[in-house]
């Protein structure tokens, strides 16, 4: 619900320009061995959610509302508007997803769209669908449906002139973008705007266009607005608070406090031509569930893979590459426990939600790619080092269990990175020797 004049404002200034970098989530598994996050002693129960909402949160698993879900929910479900900080894995779908459930009507008497999700990645969005199934086992009247690029708009069109029409939609700002403007998706109805991973919605300009171009085809009055990240720039926090009127505003003002505290951090110095047999080394002698390796390239995911693959490790490749289909087949094949260790690049390094995940690699630390990388100052580049950083390691120890993060530093820029890392978050980022061994209780529940 933002002031007239505050969004005409925002809507102004927004300067194209382009990204290449990709990234995205997934729907949320089955719960077990939660442990470090400090769950708050209410229940659900204290909510008062609509039966078959609290039905389906009991279904989940959810016992106990996790500190974001205890501050964010009552005010949420109330239509207020939010922009959200919390930790990786601290349970922010959940937040909207309750709070928009809970708001919808159980049978919904048209067949509108008034619930509106972006994020920035395809299989964020198709994670954040999954979320809302589950969610909706026990309202099987209200129907979701997610919308991205790289399938055919035909598909889309034809579930937006069907029989099934959606009230919540999920998608990538892109194709959203597309389908409102040639009015196959109408949004006038719209009663809660979503931006999940919003920071990066909204400092990649390039999205952040079509974000505001979108948002302006939903209503003003009426409109709620919740916004959700781990992270957020000064300039998204100010877009943000353009966004949003009267918001509940969360912030982590300390950054320390985004410490992943079930995660051991480490790294090991190597150069280039060894990281390949450290790697091997390690995936042989540790013990894990599944394990998600970050590469800077798809050139590089793709010789990785092979190379592991060669050594008789079940590896997959993830990356911007590939075609869609082929990549959420390989992510739910990877979600569903098929496949033991995942080569990525960045673009599934937020948000994504994957339970077994109990080791990162940082085989490459993160950088700016693209058109972005020659413009970007020391500054911006150390702030998208530090950030994908931790959203990257944050994918192992999700809702508090234990996970182990190892980081390869070759080079100086490497070393910066990871020196940045530790003086903005204070993590303990500790030596890996040559002959070190971890303690495997340390990093996994056994
Ligand atoms: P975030 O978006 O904050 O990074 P997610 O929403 O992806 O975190 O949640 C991380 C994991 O925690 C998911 O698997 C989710 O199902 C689980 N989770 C969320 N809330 C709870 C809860 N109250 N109790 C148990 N598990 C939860
Ligand atoms: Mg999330």
């Amino acid at each position: 619900m933002a002031e007239e004049g505050a969004e005409d404002q925002v809507l102004l200034d927004y300067v194209e320009e382009a990204d290449d970098t990709e990234i995205a989530e997934t729907e949320a598994p089955k719960q077990k061995d939660r442990g470090y996050v400090d769950v708050h002693s209410s229940g659900f129960r204290d909510f008062l959610l609509k039966p078959e909402l609290m039905k389906a949160v009991a279904d989940c698993g959810f016992e106990h509302p996790s500190p974001v879900q205890h501050e964010c929910i009552p005010q949420a479900i109330l239509g207020d508007d939010l922009i959200c900080q919390a930790k990786s894995g601290t349970g922010k779908t959940a937040v909207f997803v309750i709070a928009t459930l809970q708001q919808i009507d159980t049978a919904p008497a048209e067949d509108e769209v008034v619930v509106l999700v972006m994020c920035h990645t395809r299989e964020l969005a198709f994670q954040i669908q999954t979320e809302y199934k589950r969610f909706c086992k026990y309202l099987p009247k209200v129907r979701s449906h997610v919308f991205f690029g790289g399938i055919p708009i035909k598909q889309d069109r034809n579930v937006l002139s069907g029989d099934e029409k959606p009230h919540i939609v999920i998608g990538t700002p892109g194709r959203i973008q597309v389908l409102a403007n040639e009015k196959s998706l109408k949004l006038d109805k719209v009663k809660h705007f979503v931006l999940d991973e919003c920071d990066h919605l909204l400092d990649n300009t390039d999205m952040r266009a079509d974000v505001q171009a979108i948002y302006m085809k939903t209503p003003r009055s009426g409109r709620q607005v919740m916004l959700l990240s781990a992270t957020f720039s000064k300039e998204s926090r100010k877009v943000s608070k353009m966004f949003t009127h009267n918001a509940l505003e969360i912030f982590i003002d300390n950054e320390e406090k985004l410490k992943l505290e079930g995660l051991q951090q480490y790294y090991c110095q190597r150069e280039e031509a060894q990281k390949n047999s450290k790697l091997l080394e390690l995936l042989d002698s540790l013990e894990f569930n599944q394990v998600i390796i970050f590469v800077k390239s798809t050139q590089r995911c793709q010789a990785l893979t092979k190379l592991l693959v060669d050594q008789n490790f079940p590896a997959i490749e993830i990356h911007g590459g590939m075609n869609q289909p082929e990549r959420i087949k390989k992510f739910t094949e990877f979600k569903d426990f098929k496949h033991r260790i995942l080569v990525s690049t960045d673009v599934l390094a937020r948000g994504i939600d994957i339970e077994r995940v109990n080791i990162v690699f940082n085989y490459d630390l993160p950088e700016i790619r693209g058109k972005r990388a020659s413009t970007a100052t020391d500054e911006e580049k150390s702030k998208h080092g530090t950030d994908m950083y931790l959203h990257r390691v944050a994918r192992a120890g999700r809702f508090g269990t234990k996970g182990l993060s190892i980081t390869f530093v070759a080079t100086s820029e490497d070393a910066d990175i990871l020196q940045a890392v530790q003086e903005r978050y204070e993590y303990e980022i500790k030596q890996l020797v040559d002959g070190d061994s971890i303690e495997q209780s340390s990093y996994m529940n056994v």
